[in-house]
């Protein structure tokens, strides 16, 4: 270890700032954040350090910054010069900011770049909201003391709160529950409920998950998921988690959607932490409102995490765009399939609004689809595309016009999932041709 690492507490402090451009801008920015008075110049004098705990200097001339650099380490001044190793009393790290809780990286100022590497994946790794979780604790410091004098019964407590299933609820964003849950702690009285995240896997490709959905992909003790090619997603949960398939696929359900209400309600009431792993987004033709309202109703702690919808992974990797100022304002996700087959549906409306329509699992309604838009007076020559298994590495793309679309999918599809876009805003797609 090169560098001794601490935190200063610069908050009845002066930081003295030499230089005038982005960088000095950005680093007076910085040392203010932390709570320190700044004290700005252009030109260096050795008065400018009095009272000064901290200096930084950037964006000025070479003399002026070695004058700096000599002045401030005779007077034990803490000083690093930009970019100049050589002048410097210190380094900054590379810094993850979560609230109140900082990690700092640091390569000795051998390797910046893979000290800013590592960030990132520290960046990664940890949940955008962790600070509410310290801000939590900090909430909850003087109760926690009164109810436990001892330190180890405290130690033992905050252990569990801070990694988990209050922990869940915090960064879930359920500050009540969580709170409750740790008056009902405090009591010795803990309720041993789960809770369930439904959580959005996306088109199928592992890198176009959320980092919230990879987190708890890491952390889950079961997963609940179907089949709409989740394989790849699958294989970042944790080895050891439970998997359970409740697969759904047109006309051939698995389990009920009643089953599999009452199985997330029974996981989570043996206090497991359960993820319902949906293909897309979770409210998107995927049922998570209903599961939603019976985790509801069962006073079960849940949390939504969207995911990328077919139809944006669809229309990215066609490239096809939604919307197109020139062609369309509005975008409809709508669906051709239905309980009993039976589609009503406001056709005048849909072709009103000139939206460009996302149709999921519109494959076998795509005839009667037809009909209906095209009695509303869309004309049969506007433009179509059909993607199957969009936003995977097994793509297929048909492109062309309502009319020749509707003709060639049966024959085209080999029975991937598959979304159809119409719309004018189609004919701006760079691939597309009819
Ligand atoms: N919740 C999901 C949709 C579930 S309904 C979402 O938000 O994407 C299932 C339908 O979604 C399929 O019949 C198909 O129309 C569409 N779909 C899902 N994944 C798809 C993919 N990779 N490519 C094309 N369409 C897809």
């Amino acid at each position: 270890m090169r560098h001794f690492p601490v935190f200063l507490d610069l908050s009845t402090s002066t930081a003295l700032v030499l230089g005038e451009g982005e960088t000095a801008t950005r680093k007076a920015t910085a040392l203010a954040r932390a709570g320190a008075t700044i004290r700005t110049a252009r030109v260096f004098s050795p008065n400018l350090l009095d009272g000064c705990a901290i200096a930084i200097g950037a964006d000025a001339p070479d003399d002026q910054l070695t004058a700096l650099a000599t002045a401030a380490r005779a007077r034990g001044i803490p000083v690093n010069i930009v970019d100049r190793p050589a002048l410097c009393s210190y380094i900054s790290p590379a810094l993850v900011e979560r609230g109140p809780l900082t990690v700092a990286v640091s390569s000795g100022g051998d390797a910046p770049v893979l000290a800013r590497l590592i960030r990132a994946r520290i960046e990664a790794l940890l949940p955008a909201n962790l600070g509410d979780l310290a801000a939590f604790a900090a909430r909850f410091r003087d109760r926690i003391r009164a109810a436990l004098p001892s330190l180890p019964a405290r130690r033992a407590l905050l252990d569990r709160v801070l990694s988990g299933r209050i922990a869940d609820l915090v960064l879930a964003g359920d500050p009540a529950a969580a709170e409750a849950a740790l008056e009902a702690e405090l009591a010795h009285t803990p309720t041993h409920t789960g809770i369930v995240h439904l959580v959005g896997a996306g088109p199928g490709a592992a890198d176009l998950l959320t980092l919230r959905a990879q987190r708890l992909l890491g952390e889950a003790d079961v997963i609940v998921h179907d089949r709409l090619g989740t394989e790849a997603v699958l294989d970042l949960a944790r080895r050891d988690a439970e998997r359970i398939y409740v697969g759904k696929s047109r006309a051939n359900h698995c389990l009920k959607q009643h089953e599999i209400n009452e199985l997330l309600v029974s996981l989570a009431r043996e206090g497991k932490k359960v993820i319902r792993l949906k293909g897309g987004d979770p409210f998107v033709f995927g049922r998570g409102g209903e599961e939603a309202a019976a985790l509801a109703a069962a006073a079960i702690p849940f949390e939504v995490v969207p995911g990328v919808t077919a139809a944006l992974a669809c229309a990215a990797q066609a490239r096809i765009p939604l919307t197109h100022r020139n062609a369309t304002r509005a975008v409809t996700l709508m669906t051709g399939h239905t309980a009993d087959g039976v589609i009503a549906m406001d056709f005048d409306a849909l072709v009103r609004t000139r939206a460009t329509l996302a149709i999921y699992m519109g494959l076998h309604a795509l005839p009667h689809l037809h009909r209906g838009l095209t009695t509303a007076g869309m004309p049969e020559t506007t433009p179509a595309a059909l993607i199957e298994r969009g936003g995977t590495d097994r793509q297929r793309l048909l492109t062309g016009t309502l009319a020749s679309i509707t003709a060639q999918a049966p024959t085209w599809s080999d029975g991937g999932p598959a979304l159809i876009l119409v719309g004018e805003a189609v004919r701006h797609g760079t691939n597309w041709t009819a």
